[in-house]
């Protein structure tokens, strides 16, 4: 059996950042990165693809430019954990054993969790940014509808990026609104949720966009089935006296997909009772495994999961991993902080930025940008400076503004 000071299971976001992070704090350490993708995704760019500004290509690097030279990438699936035995079993029934294990695994899309959606998505008029292969797909279906029902859901939380739903419907919008046929196109949002977006700051702004595009919000309603074929959505709404179901007819569909731990987590000793890698919110650490951390969308912890998030917290658990190995308190901490940019508009943002309990952590002082607000430089971060911050600084575990809190 092969061992390593550092296991980590997923070479997304969070697991490449953490490597390159480790690496760059405590050379020498032997690392492994497992991940049977040959393909990175910077999925916060999907959003954008779905709107015609960026072409699927930018949104995509091969997994092998990224892994930090002095990592080893094992090509392999997580099978699964034995935390007992420091061992991590993988897809060709081998196992890899562990000083110290990072479980970076995402998040599991469950299309299969919408009656007939599989069978229909990329065609029909039904897409969703959420794939890398269908987010081109939106676009395409923004640009030919003229007239009819746009109809966007959003699933029961958790979900990574939990603003992204309605994202799509805005800049859906928006396309419309400039080509002179959004008085044609009804849309509707329907959601799981109770409300707009979670932190209450954020609402006001995003209730006038709303407004402003005549769109209509549906609460506590669940997509449950598509039928395709006929365009029919059909769905249930939770009301004062049960569940009303209700058959809508559809143009266009923009679908984000229930959620939910990978099963490989959620099947193993390391999850907490609703199946995310069950640690400590403030430093990352398993709750019963002193040796094992966890970040990034499987992370059993409330903040919002986005890249954003894994941008601080992958200094945390670079920090904690390499005192573990030198047998020192896990001191660094995190605070729950996480962004969503919310693009109301082509050119303008709502940047919610908030860290655990909705506490409001702005980066940048009000009167440069003010989150509550849309604002042009919140749209140039996203457009421009975000997408170079994760590829050269964030993966690359260069770390500007995001200094871990550390205890002494
Ligand atoms: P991922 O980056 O998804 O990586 C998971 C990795 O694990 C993958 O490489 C996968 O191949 C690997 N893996 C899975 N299962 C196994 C297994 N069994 N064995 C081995 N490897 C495995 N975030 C923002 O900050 N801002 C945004 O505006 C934003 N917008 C978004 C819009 C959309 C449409 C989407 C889909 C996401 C958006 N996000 C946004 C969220 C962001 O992309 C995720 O939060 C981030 O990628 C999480 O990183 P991660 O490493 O946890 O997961």
């Amino acid at each position: 059996t092969r061992r390593f000071d550092v296991v980590i299971a997923g070479g997304g976001a969070a697991g490449i950042a953490t490597a390159a992070s480790l690496l760059k704090r405590r050379p020498g350490t032997t690392v492994a990165i497992i991940d049977p993708a040959t393909e990175h995704y910077y999925q916060p760019g999907w959003t954008l693809v779905g709107a015609g500004v960026f072409t699927p290509e930018q949104t995509r690097r091969s997994e092998v430019t990224l892994i930090p030279q002095a990592a080893n990438w094992i090509r392999e699936t997580v099978t699964g954990f034995d935390p007992e035995h420091n061992q991590v079993r993988l897809g060709d029934g081998s196992s890899v054993e562990y000083t110290t294990l990072v479980v970076a695994l995402g998040i599991k899309l469950d299309w299969a969790g919408i009656e007939g959606l599989v069978d229909t998505l990329g065609k029909n008029g039904v897409t969703s940014n959420y794939r890398y292969d269908l987010a081109p797909y939106t676009w395409k279906l923004v640009q030919g509808l003229n007239s009819g029902t746009a109809i966007f859901t959003q699933p029961p939380m958790p979900i990574k990026c939990a603003g992204a739903p309605q994202k799509a419907a805005y800049l859906s919008c928006d396309a419309w609104r400039r080509r002179g046929v959004k008085d044609a196109i009804s849309v509707e949002f329907d959601t799981c949720t109770p409300g707009l977006f979670g932190v209450a700051a954020f609402v006001p702004a995003l209730m006038a966009y709303i407004r402003r595009y005549n769109i209509a919000f549906n609460p506590k309603t669940r997509l449950v089935k598509v039928d395709g074929a006929s365009r029919i959505a059909t769905f249930e709404k939770t009301t004062d006296s049960g569940t009303e179901t209700i058959e809508r007819k559809f143009d266009m569909l923009h679908v984000v997909p229930p959620q939910a731990p990978p099963d490989v987590v959620r099947d193993s000793k390391l999850a907490d009772a609703a199946g995310w890698v069950s640690v400590d919110p403030t430093t990352l650490r398993h709750t019963a495994y002193a040796n094992v951390f966890a970040l990034g969308d499987c992370a059993g912890t409330s903040n919002a999961k986005t890249a954003a998030a894994v941008r601080k917290q992958a200094p945390v658990v670079a920090y904690n991993v390499a005192a573990t190995l030198d047998h020192r308190a896990v001191g660094a901490e995190y605070d729950g902080y996480g962004a969503c940019p919310l693009t109301v508009e082509r050119g303008k943002i709502v940047l919610a930025e908030f860290a655990y309990n909705g506490a409001l952590t702005p980066t940048l002082p009000k009167w440069l940008l003010d989150g509550q607000k849309p604002t042009w430089l919140a749209w140039f971060l996203k457009e421009k400076i975000m997408p170079l911050l994760y590829w050269d600084f964030m993966l690359r575990g260069r770390e500007i503004m995001v200094k871990p809190k550390v205890k002494a």
